[in-house]
């Protein structure tokens, strides 16, 4: 696959994603929907179907997310996949923390339902980093072993993603180092912490200056692995030449709506250079970050053009001040 096949299969607005599970066997440190778990409402199965016949009707994504806080806790999942993959959606993914594809024979039935995506949440480089972070031992190896099974699928693959936070993002370049063996991983993403709330409450947001060099490095692991990069919530203008890394859209979210209220809190979108950056993809900086660092108006740089089109080839878009 070429990177623009590649970013063309995956680009977020080809997928919907639905939540059909609010529960968790996982206490991660960085959890943003810890505080909402309770009160959330998984989809109902007849959410699910509409979303199938809209598809069916519509033709409008090629793939669909099952998500929740762990997918893999719902009972039926195979038979969710085996529907919506029946249904018509080309690619069936699964957002998870990996650790129940540690147990082959489950494994298998959700490949044989049609999954072909695992995105994977890994969030140290090693058994210690990971479970102090997720707070549940063993779950680094069960993680491990998950993304090591899919190994015998040839058509399916893999995604990680790792929650940048104060306690993570040193091991970023390891995390891709740890990682380095899997044949089936094809992109791993970076996401900058943002807490569903006006503060750091936990104390969880590291300086965007600090990651920089551990980013940069982990960009150059994952590029000389083969893997695609994607980083979410990070100034785009921090990252020089590869700004255009920074993709921010996301599939439609399929979500109990009480879910944006809380979302909202994040106050996305601040950046004094707003008005004279042509970044189209970039969130600046979110209400806790801001109160915890300031604006840091210095050190962020307007762009003249939009990274966003080297990310599809295109010829830039020029912003004019
Ligand atoms: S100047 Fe602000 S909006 Fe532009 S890339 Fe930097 S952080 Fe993003």
């Amino acid at each position: 696959m070429t990177p623009a096949e590649h970013r063309a299969r995956f680009d977020p607005k080809r997928y919907a994603s639905i939540t059909m599970e609010f529960r968790c066997n996982l206490r991660c440190e960085h959890c943003m929907i810890e505080g909402t778990m309770d009160r959330l409402h998984p989809g109902r199965r007849q959410d699910f179907e509409a979303l199938l016949a809209r598809n069916r009707a519509e033709r409008r994504w090629h793939g669909l997310i099952l998500t929740g806080s762990e997918i893999t806790l719902h009972r039926d999942l195979p038979e969710l996949a085996r529907r919506a993959h029946q249904s018509g959606f080309r690619h069936v993914r699964i957002q998870t923390h990996g650790m129940h594809l540690a147990k082959a024979d489950y494994l298998a039935r959700l490949v044989d339902a049609g999954v072909d995506e695992f995105f994977v949440s890994v969030a140290g480089s090693d058994a210690a980093s990971h479970d102090r972070i997720t707070t549940v031992r063993g779950s680094f190896d069960k993680t491990l072993r998950g993304l090591e099974n899919l190994e015998q699928y040839p058509h399916v693959v893999s995604l990680t993603n790792t929650v940048v936070t104060e306690r993570s993002y040193r091991l970023l370049p390891d995390v891709v180092e740890r990682l380095a063996h899997l044949k089936r991983l094809v992109q791993m993403e970076f996401w900058a912490y943002w807490p569903m709330r006006e503060d750091d409450a936990k104390d969880l947001i590291p300086r965007h200056q600090d990651v920089l060099p551990y980013l940069r490095r982990a960009i150059e692991r994952c590029r000389a692995h083969g893997r695609e990069i994607e980083i979410k919530n990070f100034p785009a203008c921090l990252l020089g030449t590869d700004a255009h890394l920074v993709y921010n859209d996301q599939p439609n979210l399929f979500i109990d709506p009480a879910f944006w209220d809380e979302f909202m809190r994040n106050g996305f979108y601040q950046c004094v250079h707003r008005e004279r950056c042509a970044a189209s993809e970039c969130l600046g900086l979110n209400t806790a970050y801001i109160r915890k660092y300031g604006h840091e108006a210095t050190a962020l740089t307007p762009l003249a053009e939009d990274p966003a089109a080297r990310r599809w080839g295109e010829p830039p878009a020029v912003k004019r001040a």
